[in-house]
């Protein structure tokens, strides 16, 4: 699956929204998310994001891997 760390908070800038072609990412109070459930890893809101906030969980840099289980937990998927 694909995860939203760190960069997004507080920017949000939700051109990966209009990418996704599955609709899974949704707006939190100070981030987006993307449900992992819900994600086909099909990469199209990576390149989009303009603050390079969106990892494939196994590529997340070692400081945000949290992320990955912040993500699920908004779903209750974790
Ligand atoms: Fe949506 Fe594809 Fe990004 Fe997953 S990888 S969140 S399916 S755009």
């Amino acid at each position: 699956t694909y995860v939203i760390a760190e960069p997004c908070i507080d920017v949000k800038d939700k051109a990966c929204i209009e990418e996704c072609p599955v609709d899974c990412i949704y707006e939190g109070p100070r981030s987006l998310y993307i449900n992992p459930d819900e994600c086909v890893d099909c990469g199209a809101c990576e390149p989009v994001c303009p603050v390079e906030a969106i990892f494939l969980e196994e590529d997340l840099p070692y400081e945000w891997t949290a992320f990955a289980k912040a993500n699920a937990e908004v779903f209750d998927t974790a």
